[in-house]
């Protein structure tokens, strides 16, 4: 593959401002677009407008500069593109691959745990399927799901897995991430997506709308997570803390640590302005990492 070509992208959700972990994401997206002559775009995940924070997209962009991470494109926006979305779905729906759910999370993780299996708060899980076979009745508000083939596995280098009809549209309208993030990454061209290994369960779902709307399969890459010390994920839910550092010092203690992270072996003696310790790392993670780095 001709690297030039390369277009990768940092996504974040404006929940609140980045942590350690959601800063581990953004550099490594960034170091691997760099070490491979590439383009590196932000864009702000913002459609769940139950969970945006006011200001948390202007405070991730203050943050990124911060760091000396910029976007080479102009910064989009997910709530500016609803007429899109809604299109794309439109045309799902003309397929007749669409169908309505009413079926609350409750339902469906109580489904799974009288068979004996453990649900944890954020996983995604496989839709049992139970309106597919027994429709609600048309008065019924409910979400939209995609309507994919029993058995279906969809098998991305590590990613094996069963796939289950996903949300495409939830009961009050807002869009899901799935839906977006594929839309997205097809109009800008990504290339190369490399994130966190928190959302590897979502490639799967991923990859199958992107063959369903006919659009091409970035490389996708997942980064170990940061955890806590007690073992836990880094996230805002859990109020993990900003990173707001006020001193080159901070900045390049960060991103050291990050590095260390990442498994990037850079010289005892770092660079002491953040410019070149950006300039050094991305020549390392050329030498390392690039399009190796471990999965999550
Ligand atoms: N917006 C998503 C998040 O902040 C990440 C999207 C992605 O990298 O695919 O969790």
């Amino acid at each position: 593959m001709d690297l030039t070509n390369y277009r990768g992208r940092f996504a974040p959700s404006p929940t609140g401002l980045l942590h350690i972990g959601s800063l581990a994401t953004a550099l490594a997206s960034w170091l691997d677009a760099k070490a491979s002559n590439g383009v590196w775009i932000v864009r702000i995940e913002d459609i769940d407008t139950t969970r945006a924070q006011p200001d948390a997209s202007e405070g991730i962009l203050n943050q990124l500069a911060r760091f000396g991470l910029i976007s080479d494109e102009k910064v989009i926006f997910q709530s500016n593109r609803i007429p899109v979305y809604q299109q794309y779905l439109n045309s799902l729906q003309e397929k007749g691959v669409i169908y309505t759910c009413g079926c609350s999370r409750k339902k469906i993780q109580n489904y799974y745990e009288e068979l004996g299996e453990i649900i944890f708060p954020h996983q995604e899980i496989v839709y049992p399927g139970f309106c597919r076979r027994n429709p609600p009745n048309h008065q019924t508000p409910g979400a939209l799901r995609i309507k994919i083939p029993d058995n279906t596995i969809v098998n991305q280098q590590w990613l094996n897995k069963e796939v289950g009809d996903f949300i495409l549209q939830r009961a009050d309208g807002v869009f899901s991430y799935q839906l977006a993030v594929v839309i997205d990454d097809h109009y800008q061209n990504i290339t190369h997506v490399v994130r966190g290994a928190d959302l590897a369960t979502n490639t799967p779902r991923q990859i199958w709308l992107q063959q369903v709307l006919e659009f091409h399969t970035p490389t996708y890459r997942h980064i170990p997570l940061v955890l806590d010390p007690t073992g836990n994920k880094l996230s805002k839910q859990n109020k993990a803390e900003p990173l707001w550092p006020q001193t080159t010092e901070a900045i390049l203690g960060n991103l050291a640590r990050i590095a260390e992270h990442l498994g990037l072996n850079l010289p005892l003696d770092q660079p002491k302005t953040i410019s070149s310790w950006l300039h050094y790392a991305v020549k390392a993670w050329r030498d390392q990492k690039r399009l190796g780095i471990p999965t999550g």
